[in-house]
Order: C-alpha cells, then structure tokens, then sequence
C-alpha cells in the first residue's frame, strides 16, 4: 500500500460518499471518492492521479525509503540550514504585574548588561554571521521594551556585522504591547524589527484582572489602541494565556479587534496558550509548543482554534513539529549570558548549555537528541508533528529528560477536528 504512512484518512461527515486524505508531512489536505480511495489502497491509481497524491505527499513510490527520509530530515534540516535563530532575554524587568507571571517572583530589575550584550554580539558574528549564516533574533523578557538601549545596541551592531558579512539580519519581540507605539516601530523598523508577539487575555475585564499595570491599572485600551496603530507597519501575532475557567470567553479578544477597525487578514496568526497549573516556572509564551492530552486542553484549543477561523483570523499552520532542542542553529541566550535550548527550560538551571564566554557544550544525552529515531516514531502518522514530543513535559513529569513525550492521545482526539476546520475555513 504505497499511500505515505505519514497521513491520516476519514470518511468526510459532510459528504458520506468522500474520503479526506491529510498529509502530515506537507500539512496537504484532499477529498477523493471513496472509488479512488479504494484503487490506492489497492495500488489500482492512474498516473495522473498517482501524480497529484504523489506532489501532495499523499503518496510513495517506496515506503522503506519514505521512512528513512525521515529519519535523516533533522540531520538534514541542520546540515544544510543558513539561518541562525535565537531567544536573546533582555531584561526580567516589566511594567505589568501579571499575577500567572512566571517570572514575577525573581523580578528584580534584573537586565542584561552592556558586557554581556557585547559577548553575545561577538559570538553571533564569529559564529554564525561569521560561517555564512542568516540572523534572526526574538527579543523577549520581562518587557523587552523597558530596555531599549540594549535592544538597540545588538540590533545596530549586528546590522551592521550582517551587512559587512553579506548575510541578513532582522527580529521580532515577545512584548505586551504597551510601549509598542508608532514611533517606537518607526525607530526599530530600519534596525530590522519585523513582527511583534503581543498579548490580550480575552475581555478587557479578564485581561485587565491578568495583566494590569504595576500600578494596578488595566492595560487592555492602550494595548489595543497601540495595535491598531502599528498592525499595518509590522507583522502582530496576537494571544491570550486561558485557563480552564474562562477559555471560553477569550474569543471576546478578536471581537473587540474588530470592533476597533483592525483587518484580520493582515493580522499574523493568533496563538493561545493555557496557563498550566503546575508549570509554575514557565512563561506560557515560552511555552507555547507545550502539547498536553488532557481532556479540557483539546476542548480549549479546538474550541479558540475553531472561534479565531470563524472570525477571519489566521492560525498557525499544522506544519512540522520539530522541538527546538533538535534544531542545532538555534540557541535562547539568557540576561546573564548563559545557554539553553528552549526558552521554556530557564527555570531550571541544570539545563543550561553552555554560556556566550564558554560556548555550548555536548548536550546530545543530557537533552536527549533523536529521541524519535524508534520504530514506534518512525512508523508512525503523527511523527512529522511530533518528533517524540515535548522535552520540558518530559523533564517535569519525570525529572529527565529520558524519553519520548508521546502526543498519540492528543493527535487522535484533536487532528480530524482541525482538519475539517480548516477546509470550513477554506484554507
Ligand atoms: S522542550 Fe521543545 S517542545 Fe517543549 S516547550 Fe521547549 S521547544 Fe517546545
Ligand atoms: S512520540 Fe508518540 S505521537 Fe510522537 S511520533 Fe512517537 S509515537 Fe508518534
């Protein structure tokens, strides 16, 4: 049966007579008749049919070498990848008192300092600028935003390391969108910023109650009002952080975007994450690939997926899951200048590494690289998704990072759903 083992197949509710074919390699999505359905399983196809499934990767001439393809995809990806792509903290410092904050308890004006943004500037340019490599940085915090003159100092310096090597240069911010004015973007826009990551937490009653100032004031008019006036100049890809009590009134959030004039369509996509009760070190933001198989999570996220599609919004695309940590070219660089590999793992120190002084150390065992590379995995529909799962799940549910953190529950009960969401949505 040469249909590619990397697919999910279903009969289509809508039409009885019809069968959707999913690849989720590609994240390519097909009707056919269950008359066609039956001649590939049968291996019965005409060449052009043969050919469409083939370009969809529906299809493989030879399964044994599908499967080893995949096998050697990561290795591959990072053999031959030009792009060098880091999480720099800036600061831990904020302007918002978000009481679910995973950082609110050690938040002490903490930045990084002018000696280590200097470090990291070097180590970029000789190591990745330097080897041919393209830059793109996420700067992130606490606010990124309240350190300006750091932000400012890396970006012009690699700017102009970037031009000098020939390569290209540019970031994006996880910010809360206070500070995020029209003439902020104007003076970040020539340094490379491309898109910001901003965050409202469903109505302005919730949001202000999750994310008020220091001061005690909501942030939800000035952080919606920043956006309408800088949506068209770079990319914003708004979220919410929900929880199991309220996820269903955060579609209240794209409503009040719309309400203020903003276009949907030129909008990124909408990302929301949950906050986890017992993820008390970790930043939902950073956190944002944390994929659980509890029941109300999959509501949740089919539930906002579903309401962000019907509002003319976009979505993260279903595409490859790689876990960060099997991406060689990609690094978080802490305010003190040490070394992970996901941003979510900064909470716990053993984890780091390595530093900008030293370099990164051998973290093949300690992270568990090709951790997928399994019969279970390799065999498996999902593992274009997946590659085994969440290292930080790992390591919180059992203390190591020691094994696959298996999504099959979570995919059966979720991937059909937003299948057919998206061709609801035409996309
Ligand atoms: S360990 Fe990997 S999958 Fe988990 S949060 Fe970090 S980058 Fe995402
Ligand atoms: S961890 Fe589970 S869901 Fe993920 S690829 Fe392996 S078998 Fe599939």
């Amino acid at each position: 049966m040469p249909l590619s083992r990397y697919m999910i197949s279903f009969p289509d509710p809508a039409r009885p007579d019809t069968v959707i074919l999913h690849s989720t390699r590609k994240s390519s999505t097909v009707r056919v008749s269950q008359r066609l359905y039956a001649a590939a399983l049968a291996d019965e196809l005409g060449d052009k049919e043969r050919d469409t499934l083939r370009r969809l990767l529906l299809w493989t001439d030879d399964l044994t070498a599908e499967r080893e393809e995949m096998a050697g995809l990561i290795d591959h990806t990072n053999a031959t990848s030009t792009t060098f792509a880091a999480t720099i903290v800036l600061t831990l410092d904020c302007n918002l008192a978000c009481p679910y904050c995973f950082e609110g308890h050690f938040r002490e004006n903490i930045a990084m300092s002018e000696e280590t943004a200097a470090l990291l500037i070097e180590y970029v340019t000789r190591e990745q600028l330097g080897r041919g490599r393209d830059v793109e940085l996420r700067f992130y915090g606490g606010e990124p935003l309240m350190a300006m003159p750091r932000l400012k100092q890396i970006a012009v310096s690699l700017g102009k390391a970037a031009a000098h090597a020939g390569r290209k240069f540019s970031f994006t911010m996880v910010t809360n969108a206070t500070l995020l004015t029209p003439a902020v973007v104007a003076e970040l826009l020539p340094l490379g910023l491309t898109s910001a990551q901003i965050t409202l937490d469903g109505t302005e009653e919730i949001h202000n109650r999750q994310r008020p100032f220091v001061s005690g004031k909501g942030s939800f008019a000035l952080i919606l009002a920043n956006l309408k006036a800088v949506y068209r100049d770079i990319l914003i890809k708004p979220g919410g952080n929900y929880t199991r009590e309220n996820y269903r009134e955060f579609s209240a959030m794209l409503d009040a975007m719309l309400e203020a004039g903003i276009d949907p369509a030129i909008m990124g996509p909408v990302q929301f994450s949950p906050i986890l009760p017992k993820s008390g070190k970790i930043d939902p933001h950073a956190a944002a690939c944390v994929a659980s198989s509890e029941p109300w999570l999959i509501e949740a996220g089919l539930h906002l997926r579903g309401e962000t599609l019907k509002r003319g919004f976009a979505v993260e695309k279903m595409n490859m899951g790689v876990c960060m940590i099997e991406i060689a070219n990609s690094l978080v660089v802490n305010h003190d200048g040490s070394l992970y590999k996901c941003p979510a793992l900064m909470g716990w120190p053993e984890l780091s590494v390595g530093t900008l002084a030293d370099g990164v150390g051998d973290y093949r065992e300690s992270h568990c690289l090709d951790v997928w590379k399994n019969d279970e995995c390799l065999d498996c529909a999902y593992l274009p998704l997946c590659f085994g799962g969440c290292r930080l799940l790992s390591y919180m549910n059992r203390g190591k990072i020691d094994g696959v953190e298996c999504r099959k529950a979570l995919f059966d009960a979720s991937l059909v759903q937003m299948v057919l969401q998206d061709l609801n949505a035409g996309r």
